[in-house]
């Protein structure tokens, strides 16, 4: 009987619908960036620094043109380069590692919790070990609070701080998740987030923020955001970028902000709807005590001896997509193959890259659409 009805495609992640919900209030913040022509550092841009600030709990928000450059940014500011070592799980997006390399540092690549997918403490400790034994200064760690979920800030704080190392947390994935009732945003030296579409705060296109406590760094960002400039602006003081936010980004990012809130809540019920749907099938993701999350990704684990490919063409023969994040750990890349490893090996991170899918997840996911995911997937593990 199912095959006379018109299988709809379910969307991995519905910007339409959030597009629907914002309706005309994009439309008007657009306008009103055409109608003051100031492209480049509007008023939109401090408005929505001072936006995430309050929603953050942070001093200091500087702007910035992707995520990719809001970690760079932060390393360029602190002088990390060459000889130095930067500590960085491997089961993440590429862009963590390749903001140490581009720096000239060497990323160091630990591995990671496979309960929470986030960065090991005592894979850590032994990364910091390996980067001595090679020769390099351990200058940073940087956590990823992956998939949307907090990494375990007070562990990897107190190594950093017994090691004499700052924490650049990579939130690109977790802006407006939690760790002990704070917000993501305050924790280390500098939190560095990705606005990129799919993100959950995302915008039309690309951008990123850096969040601080610390008014000299924040300073030096603002430099650094606009090619090192100074106080005179024809003598540039340092290197820098061109990585500033566009104003109708800001513009679009200030209206979205105002729903994020309420986008967290109905992504975590969706979260709980595939833990009730799935949770005696697969291995449905574990948020550890005093984290929160934001669910960029619901990221399932297949039982062992599934056939994930083919687990990914059943459902996607009823409409419903995956993606698999990652199905290459850092280490095991081309790019990045011959940086060192934390003694003793990543052997979770490889687990996760052979056995993890990601579901669809966004705010919009309605309980019926959401039940003919859960259906699929129970399908297709039962054939
Ligand atoms: C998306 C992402 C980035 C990079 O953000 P861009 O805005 O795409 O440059 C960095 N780290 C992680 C973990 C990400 O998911």
């Amino acid at each position: 009987m199912n095959q006379h009805l018109r299988i709809e495609p379910v969307p991995f992640i519905d910007v339409a619908a959030q597009r629907r919900r914002l309706g005309k209030s994009i439309d008007e913040a657009i306008s009103r960036v055409l109608g003051h022509c100031q492209f480049i550092n509007g008023p939109e841009v401090a408005e929505l620094e001072a936006a995430l600030m309050a929603f953050s709990g942070a001093k200091h928000v500087v702007t910035c043109a992707s995520g990719t450059d809001a970690l760079l940014m932060v390393l360029m500011a602190k002088g990390v380069g060459r000889g130095d070592a930067v500590l960085c799980p491997s089961f993440t997006f590429c862009a963590t590692g390749e903001a140490v390399a581009l720096t000239g540092a060497t990323p160091v690549f630990v591995d990671v919790d496979q309960e929470t997918f986030n960065m090991d403490a005592a894979s850590v400790s032994r990364g910091i070990a390996t980067a001595r034994q090679q020769g390099l200064t351990a200058k940073a760690v940087m956590p990823v609070d992956l998939f949307g979920q907090s990494a375990d800030h007070d562990a990897i704080g107190a190594i950093a701080a017994s090691e004499g190392l700052f924490v650049l947390d990579d939130a690109a994935q977790g802006f407006g998740a939690s760790y002990k009732g704070r917000r993501i945003g305050t924790f280390g030296l500098a939190t560095a987030t990705s606005f990129f579409p799919a993100k959950p705060l995302g915008c039309f296109g690309d951008g990123g923020a850096i969040f601080t406590d610390d008014a000299e760094l924040a300073a030096m960002l603002r430099s650094i955001r606009v090619h090192g400039q100074g106080s005179d602006k024809y003598d540039n003081v340092r290197l820098g970028l061109t990585a500033r936010l566009d104003t109708v980004q800001a513009a679009i990012l200030i209206e979205k902000l105002k729903i994020f809130e309420d986008e967290i809540a109905a992504r975590n019920e969706v979260a709980e709807r595939y833990a009730r749907g799935l949770g005696n099938v697969v291995t449905v993701p574990r948020l550890a005590a005093g984290c929160t999350s934001v669910w960029a990704q619901y990221t399932i684990r297949l039982p062992e001896g599934t056939d994930r490919d083919g687990f990914a063409a059943a459902l996607k023969a009823q409409g419903i997509p995956t993606a698999i994040y990652y199905p290459k750990s850092m280490h095991q890349q081309t790019a990045y193959r011959d940086f060192p490893v934390a003694d003793g090996g990543l052997p979770v991170s490889e687990r996760l890259s052979e056995d993890v899918i990601s579901l669809p997840m966004h705010a919009y996911l309605d309980a019926a659409t959401q039940e003919r995911v859960i259906q699929a997937v129970r399908g297709a593990l039962s054939s």
